[in-house]
């Protein structure tokens, strides 16, 4: 898979899987840009393990609204097309229904749904106008096994990427006129802070348990294949959901 001088925009990329598929998408001859949140030491961490030179930051809060044109506007400024999109920032809130406040309750559902899927939505929207222009593109949004197998401890994470995935799944029939494809990651418990940072190590024994490989993905592996999703022939998988689960959890 090659993808020199191809423009690639990727949320979430300070860290875990965001940072893993900026350094596939370099290694390859990409030109990357990374947005994050708010972790400027981390995010400096990622441009500099980036292979090449044409690579940039953009610090913004995608929850919020006028971000996302913003972010979009910024890239096109400075790369002219916008190639690839790979929406892979997400959050994660404990919130099961029997253990929370009716506040907290409500807080982790907007929080999570802003994020992982109106903030996704909207990136989309920006991202496809230009794509369009351009005739042609690839989004690949990153969503969870969760979204198929229910997530008790959080409920809203599980929602939003099934949310996700329909959204993926109507986008790729809209923009298929376009040849625009989109396409969508399903990891399951991979090797990042995100997952690692707060399990105990019961929870993570249970949780490697759970794929008969008894191991977690790492990063590199989900970035693996959001790079097949973007790469030249795979414009005919649009709309296709590629697990990376360790058969730990099989869709029929
Ligand atoms: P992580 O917490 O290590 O990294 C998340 C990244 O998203 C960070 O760079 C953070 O800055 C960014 N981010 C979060 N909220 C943001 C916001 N409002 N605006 C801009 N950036 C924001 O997470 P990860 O484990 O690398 O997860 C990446 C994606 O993979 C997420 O969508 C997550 O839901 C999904 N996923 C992860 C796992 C896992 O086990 N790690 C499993 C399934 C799915």
């Amino acid at each position: 898979m090659e993808f020199k001088n191809k423009n690639v925009l990727i949320t979430g990329g300070s860290r875990g899987i965001g940072r893993a598929t900026a350094i596939a998408f370099a290694k390859k001859g990409a030109n990357v840009a990374i947005n994050y949140r708010s972790d400027d030491l981390a995010a400096k961490e990622t441009l500099s393990l980036l292979k090449g030179r044409n690579h940039t930051l953009y610090k913004g809060d995608i929850s919020e609204k006028h971000v996302s044109a913003e972010l979009i506007n910024d890239f096109i400024k400075k790369y002219n097309t916008l190639d690839i999109l790979v929406n892979n920032a997400g959050i994660a809130i404990q919130h099961e229904i029997d253990k929370v406040d009716f506040n907290d309750w409500t807080d982790a559902w907007l929080k999570t749904i802003n994020v992982n899927l109106l903030a996704v939505a909207n990136i989309c929207y920006w991202a496809s106008k230009q794509m369009i222009k351009n005739e042609g593109g690839r989004i690949i949004n990153v969503s969870s096994r969760g979204a198929f197998r229910g997530e008790p401890n959080m409920p809203a994470y599980g929602s939003s990427k099934a949310g996700l995935n329909s959204l993926s799944q109507s986008l790729a029939k809209s923009l298929a006129k376009h040849k625009i494809g989109v396409g969508v990651v399903a990891p399951g418990f991979t090797n990042t802070d995100m997952a690692v940072s707060t399990l105990t190590s019961k929870e993570k024994e249970s949780l490697l348990d759970e794929s008969p490989f008894k191991r977690m993905a790492e990063p590199d592996e989900v970035a693996h294949a959001i790079l097949f999703l973007a790469s030249e022939k795979s414009l005919y998988s649009s709309g296709t959901i590629i697990d990376v689960n360790g058969a730990s959890y099989l869709r029929t």
